[in-house]
């Protein structure tokens, strides 16, 4: 099976994770600072905080930014659960803008008009989570504007989009936006088994992750209410929770990193291939706008019939071509219709939805693997469109 996504690990990652196990600390040494300045100086961000997953992060970062019960998260219904179930986790409530049909990102004239009427409304968002759909950054500049006039705080979801770039600078800058989170888990483009990390250039921001990472405890005497303790002594001053990275996670990531551009750089090679052996077919290729350069997590098509996606997908998988579908949207998850959600609220990511299709793209695919999907691919589709 070609899978859809996978992991590159070199004999210099497996000897980085050897050494961390034989060094002191397999957790809480010095291997996960290492990594959060690494991931920091190399996104352009002031702060990292790492965490056990970018789901961890997501929650870390809302409650950074103050979400609780009786505020509003909004994000976009084309990502992966966990971009709206933080929200849930704070107490908030959620709601979502539609994407923009093009690029699947949350549409920043939507989000305006939906702010619009929020605003009459007075129920204006407090946190929006702009997810980089694929790898390719939302129009952050058009999010930023809005968030300074509306008054809400932006964490981008950047799980798909480490290494990828919006405007010429590397994403994770937070030019636009209070925080930014990356995943590393293996299908992403950096791994580090289970991992996330939040990067901001906010210090009370960065602080407030870092302390609820672990327990709500502090040991900082700057901020100790006793000062009269021996050294034993440690405070709780807030409700945190275990979302710890280990330094052997750490030391991966580190690894990992070295490559972040040598990865990218083959997932753009892979995609400009596919964009031109796929253009024949009946299907759409991803829209790429000027001021992005995508980092490619994820290479979505969609099938001019959306009727046939079931019959590809199938004859896909039998054909040992490890396809997916990348999203199915998350107000329509039983979870979220029950709390009132339903299909034709969001009408653009729905549409999407029912045409996408995940290629395989990762850093190891070959261009003979490649050539096989795109052979598969074409086969699939007029076998399809036959049976109609
Ligand atoms: C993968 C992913 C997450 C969650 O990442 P984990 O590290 O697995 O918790 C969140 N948002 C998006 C958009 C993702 O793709």
């Amino acid at each position: 099976m070609i899978p859809y996504g996978k992991q590159t690990i070199s004999q210099a990652d497996i000897d980085a994770v050897v050494d961390a196990l034989s060094s002191d600390f397999i957790t809480q040494g010095p291997k996960v600072g290492e990594f959060e300045q690494a991931v920091a100086n190399k996104v352009g961000a002031a702060f990292g905080v790492a965490a056990n997953s970018a789901t961890s992060s997501l929650h870390l970062a809302c409650l950074a930014l103050g979400l609780s019960a009786s505020k509003r998260l909004w994000t976009s219904p084309n990502t992966f659960v966990a971009s709206a179930n933080c929200g849930l986790y704070c107490g908030a409530e959620v709601d979502f803008v539609d994407i923009d049909p093009d690029t699947y990102n949350l549409c920043p004239k939507k989000l305006e008009e939906k702010l619009i009427a929020a605003e009459q409304a007075n129920q204006l968002p407090d946190v929006l989570v702009a997810v980089h759909m694929c790898g390719q950054s939302c129009d952050m500049a058009a999010i930023g504007r809005l968030a300074k006039q509306y008054g809400f705080r932006v964490i981008e979801d950047a799980s798909h989009a480490i290494g990828g770039t919006y405007q010429g600078e590397y994403v994770g800058n937070c030019q636009h936006s209070d925080i930014t989170v990356f995943s590393f888990h293996p299908v992403k483009i950096v791994t580090t088994a289970e991992g996330g990390m939040a990067v901001t250039n906010d210090t009370e921001l960065a602080k407030a992750m870092e302390n609820l990472r672990s327990h709500g405890i502090t040991r900082d005497p700057a901020e100790l209410k006793d000062v009269n303790q021996g050294a034993w002594y440690y405070e709780q001053h807030a409700l945190g929770f275990n979302y710890r990275m280990t330094d052997l996670q750490a030391a991966l990531g580190v690894s990992q990193l070295t490559r972040l551009d040598e990865f990218v750089e083959r997932r753009n090679q892979l995609a400009q291939r596919y964009n031109e052996k796929l253009a024949s077919l009946t299907l759409t290729t991803p829209t790429l706008l000027n001021d992005c350069n995508s980092a490619w997590h994820l290479y979505v098509i969609q099938l001019e019939d959306p009727s046939c996606r079931r019959r590809v997908f199938d004859t896909m998988r039998e054909q040992g071509i490890g396809v997916h579908v990348h999203y199915i949207p998350v107000h329509t998850q039983p979870y979220y219709q029950a709390l009132g959600f339903d299909w034709g609220q969001f009408p653009f990511a729905e549409d999407y939805y029912q045409a996408a299709l995940s290629l395989p793209l990762f850093f190891d695919m070959t261009d003979d693997e490649q050539d096989q999907v795109v052979a598969t691919l074409s086969e699939a589709i007029s076998a399809a469109q036959d049976a109609r």
